[in-house]
């Protein structure tokens, strides 16, 4: 079976299943809403879909400047041979899906804006949210230093479960532009350079953020799993007294 996990990271699957960003439920049927559209500007259209979970019944909208209507129906239904979320420039509420909830709040929506600045081709907009998601993720992991690389250099000997690859990304993208890096700097990187910049931080975040939850749940599940096969609940960690044959004390 292929790995389908992928698209456990979209907002919408197809055009009839999506990740309902309100009840968290996955591949779940949606209803569409009449949509409608409005001048952007003089030369540029914007349509509004509304999409309603089945589930819970919330309503969601996204705004793009491509059409997406599938001619072939009389009301609002998306087509069946594009990348829907790829086409969608902004959607609200934003998708916990594409960026994992467990990554604080605040870097998991400078991101999401940033990816949604890239799509619009807002290159300063996406550079600047995503170089203050970065001091975002220094500041919240105490990295400490007088120069920004050294403060990358910090978190990396903070974090030596992450690949160093990663914060060498991050620690040369001044080098990617002709200012130095600070956090209100307006200077823009190109599109391949800001995506690198985005995919890599995305890496390290996930790495920091998610990999150990995962990890704890699977521990926490297998000794579940074993406590229930020997009707005991065990005390500790340590793995090679988990399974006692007789009293033990
Ligand atoms: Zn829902």
């Amino acid at each position: 079976m292929t790995d389908q996990s992928n698209l456990d990271l979209k907002y919408f699957i197809d055009d009839t299943v999506y990740n309902c960003p309100f009840c968290n439920r996955r591949n779940v049927k949606y209803a569409y809403l009449p949509k409608s559209d409005f001048n952007w500007a003089s030369d540029k259209d914007c349509t509004i879909w509304r999409i309603k979970c089945t589930s819970c019944g919330k309503i969601s909208m996204h705004l793009t400047h491509v059409e997406l209507q599938d001619e072939s129906y009389g009301n609002a239904h998306f087509r069946t041979d594009v990348d829907i979320d790829s086409l969608i420039f902004y959607s609200v509420p934003s998708s916990f899906f594409v960026v994992d909830i467990r990554i604080p709040k605040i870097i998991r929506e400078l991101i999401t804006e940033a990816a949604g600045c890239i799509k619009m081709n807002y290159m300063t907009g996406a550079s600047a949210c995503t170089r203050k998601a970065i001091y975002e993720l220094l500041t919240r992991e105490g990295a400490e230093g007088s120069s920004y690389d050294e403060r990358i250099k910090n978190l990396e000997n903070t974090h030596p479960e992450v690949d160093p690859e990663l914060f060498e990304v991050l620690a040369h993208i001044k080098d990617m532009t002709s200012d130095k890096v600070h956090e209100q700097s307006w200077d823009k990187w190109n599109s391949d350079c800001l995506t690198l910049i985005l995919e890599t931080l995305k890496t390290v975040l996930h790495e920091i953020y998610v990999v150990p939850d995962e990890k704890a749940a699977r521990k926490k599940n297998i000794k579940d799993l074993r406590a229930r096969m020997s009707g005991t609940v065990f005390k500790g960690d340590e793995p090679k007294q988990a399974i006692p044959t007789e009293t033990s004390d």
